[in-house]
């Protein structure tokens, strides 16, 4: 059975983008109350004497937007530090990051995925919902501040929309010819706008390779990612080419993490919502850390079971939170 070691844990479920894929402008959402939100303390707490106790090693913070967290770089500080924390990474849609990449790197942070989804600035605004073209340059400018701090590896996400962005994907992975950058296509998925994911479709992972291989030809690389990624490089490019395949393939049986919401919900698969532990609620009863790592440890050996799998794949409106609520 696969190591379940990885927990991706959603800050904030708001976010200053409306990306039409993702949390769509009059999207009914019924956002999380502050006071429901888990505090950097519980979080911490449950980090320490949760999670960590019962294997998990590697973190990732993520959101709704994780920057628009208040306290967010403390937060990246007390994570960080900690003896047992292996692996600490932020996914953030790069819109304050030029500000926050110094601040986040000293805190410990090195590892840092950014979503971009074009490279044309029209395109882009029309993506992220009508917000200004002036965000793209904004967003730009966070990925070079990441570059410049250091960050490494420095990953560009690109969910991939059929008459959206699909005509930019050669110049999308053209960047990682000259820079050390990693651009992960992502299969679109009827999470959050079953609309759009019905009227537009998805693109899978193998035509894009076939169209890049194409060009520029296109080897596995050596560097495999432990995460759904499959690696791949154009010869001699300084960066890789990730593909995650959630619609074309199904990777449930080597999947290796959980999903912590912001208001402290256990969610042991993506796209199953069965089998939840609201872990806030037991925190702020006085639950003994003990009971929870029990809980936790009977829902790690349901995992295998509750896994998607290829159930229903590619149905639309099946799930009832956004990838924003859910931290995708
Ligand atoms: N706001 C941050 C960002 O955009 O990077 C972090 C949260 S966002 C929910 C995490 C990732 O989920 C992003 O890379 C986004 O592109 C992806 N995502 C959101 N909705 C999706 C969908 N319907 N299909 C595939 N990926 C999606
Ligand atoms: Fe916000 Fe990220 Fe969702 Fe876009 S994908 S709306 S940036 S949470």
């Amino acid at each position: 059975m696969n190591q379940v070691d990885y927990l991706r844990i959603s800050l904030i479920d708001r976010c200053n983008f409306r990306c039409q894929y993702c949390m769509p402008e009059g999207a009914e959402l019924d956002y999380i109350l502050r006071q429901q939100l888990l505090t950097n303390e519980e979080l911490l707490t449950l980090i320490q004497a949760v999670f960590i106790p019962v294997g998990f090693t590697r973190f990732r913070l993520t959101g709704g937007e994780p920057l628009l967290r208040p306290g967010v770089v403390d937060l990246v500080q007390a994570i960080a530090s900690l003896p047992q924390s292996q692996d600490l990474s932020m996914t953030t849609n790069g819109f304050l990051l030029a500000g926050m990449a110094q601040e986040l790197y000293s805190a410990g942070l090195r590892r840092i995925n950014i979503s971009l989804d074009s490279l044309e600035p029209e395109i882009f605004d029309q993506i992220i919902g009508n917000r200004g073209r002036a965000r793209w340059q904004k967003v730009w400018d966070g990925i070079q501040a990441a570059y410049q701090v250091g960050f490494d590896p420095l990953k560009l996400n690109v969910v991939v929309i059929p008459g959206v962005n699909d005509h930019e994907v050669m110049d999308l992975a053209a960047l990682t010819i000259e820079r050390q950058w990693h651009v992960r296509f992502i299969e679109f998925m009827p999470i959050g706008n079953a609309q759009m994911f019905s009227d537009q479709g998805w693109v899978p992972s193998a035509e894009l390779r076939q169209r890049i291989r194409a060009r520029w030809g296109l080897t596995e690389s050596q560097v495999r990612g432990s995460g759904p990624a499959d690696v791949f490089q154009i010869p001699g490019a300084k960066g890789t080419l990730g593909f995650i395949s959630q619609m074309s393939e199904c990777f449930c049986d080597r999947c290796n993490r959980m999903r912590l919401s912001a208001d402290g919900w256990l969610r042991p698969c993506l796209l199953n919502e069965s089998n939840q532990i609201d872990l806030k609620t037991a925190l702020r009863a006085g639950t003994d850390p003990a009971e929870l790592r029990s809980q936790v440890i009977q829902l790690l050996a349901l995992k295998p079971e509750i896994n998607f799998k290829q159930r229903e794949s590619g149905t639309t409106g099946a799930y009832s939170r956004t990838m924003s609520q859910i931290g995708g």
